[in-house]
């Protein structure tokens, strides 16, 4: 595989078995590299990991002698996980992996001299980067190199990408760029635009009197079919397969959804992602023990919007 020498006769170290951990950790020891995953003692995940045939071992352990070690446990951990366990462990020239810059472009990790410090972030979740490259295909990743001791770090990151996302693409970029872009993607797009487009249009109808179930269809359901088309053929193609009839609300009612305003508010929100404000807010957050995010979860959780969902769904993907 392209590259991929790179990594092979390295100690490859995945510290974490998560979305992401188990997904790295897999595809690379499918492809044959030696890879360890490092966990806590006493982790839920551990007999997991080996059950799947990959060697596992406490984080310290996992780290010290290893060549490459990609961190995959949360952002928000990851701070005090490298002061306690990682960077003592860290030898001379080593190279330290991350698949979001958040903690080094926010200056949450400082990392020590000597070792390379790279970027692969895969542009998709941790699951469909197993299961795709399950199929034989692989998602496309972001590479990125913010310290370079060694002179071919970016080199060991293709590697990586190569091997995790067989050899799909290679986007290069820099930690401040994938930070800044991957926060407003997420925020203002892909997961809090969406979704509350979704539940305001679900609420419209079901406020102006009609069926929920129809509503949940139309606001909720059809999302997928839609984006599936943009995905794989884009947005002209995807305009050629609606009705003419759909094709024309488009055009007439996006622009009084995504207003003038709603274009300011995002330029507001990519300035607190820029200026470390969103950060601060987020890292209180967690410091507070997801006070905010645990009662939002709640509120989601008992919301109508919800239980139509899991009646339709069951619906739709009875066996
Ligand atoms: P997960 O929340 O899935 O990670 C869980 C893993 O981390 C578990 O193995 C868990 O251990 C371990 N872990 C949790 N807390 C600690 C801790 N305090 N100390 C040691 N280990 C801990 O993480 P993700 O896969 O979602 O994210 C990992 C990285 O990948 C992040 O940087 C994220 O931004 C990035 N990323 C994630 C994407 C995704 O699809 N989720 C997409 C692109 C990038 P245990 O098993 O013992 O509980
Ligand atoms: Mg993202």
């Amino acid at each position: 595989m392209k590259e991929l020498k790179f990594l092979e006769g390295k100690k490859l170290t995945v510290v974490g078995y998560g979305s992401q951990g188990h997904a790295h950790a897999l595809n690379l020891h499918d492809l044959g590299m030696d890879v360890t995953v490092g966990l806590r003692k006493g982790s839920k995940s551990w007999e997991k990991a080996e059950n799947s045939g990959v060697k596992v071992a406490t984080i310290g352990e996992a780290v010290k002698g290893a060549d490459v070690i990609m961190i995959l446990a949360p952002d928000e951990s990851q701070p005090e996980l490298y002061k306690s366990e990682i960077e003592e462990n860290l030898k001379e020239g080593a190279y330290l992996g991350f698949a979001h810059g958040f903690n080094i472009h926010y200056e949450r990790i400082i990392p020590k001299k000597g070792i390379n410090v790279f970027m692969v972030a895969p542009k998709g979740p941790g699951h469909m980067v197993r299961e795709i490259f399950e199929k034989g295909h692989g998602v496309p990743c972001l590479t990125a190199v913010y310290q370079d001791q060694s002179g071919d770090t970016q080199k060991v990151a293709n590697a990586w990408a190569n091997g995790i996302g067989r050899n799909v693409g290679i986007i290069k970029t820099t930690f401040k760029e994938e930070t800044e872009t991957d926060l407003f993607g997420e925020q203002a797009v892909l997961c809090g635009g969406v979704t509350e487009l979704m539940q305001a249009g679900f609420d419209t109808l079901v406020e102006a009197g009609y069926n929920p179930e129809v509503a949940y269809f139309e606001c909720v359901h059809e999302m997928k079919l839609i984006i599936d088309m943009v995905y794989e053929k884009g947005f002209a193609k995807m305009r050629d397969s609606i009705s003419n009839t759909a094709e024309y609300g488009d055009y007439v009612t996006g622009k009084k959804i995504i207003t003038e305003k709603t274009r300011e508010v995002m330029k507001d929100i990519l300035g607190d992602i820029q200026n470390g404000q969103f950060a601060n807010k987020f890292i209180a957050e967690t410091e507070n023990g997801y006070k905010f995010m645990n009662e939002e979860r709640a509120k989601y959780s008992d919301s109508k919007i919800e239980a139509v969902g899991s009646k339709m769904r069951a619906m739709v993907f009875k066996k």
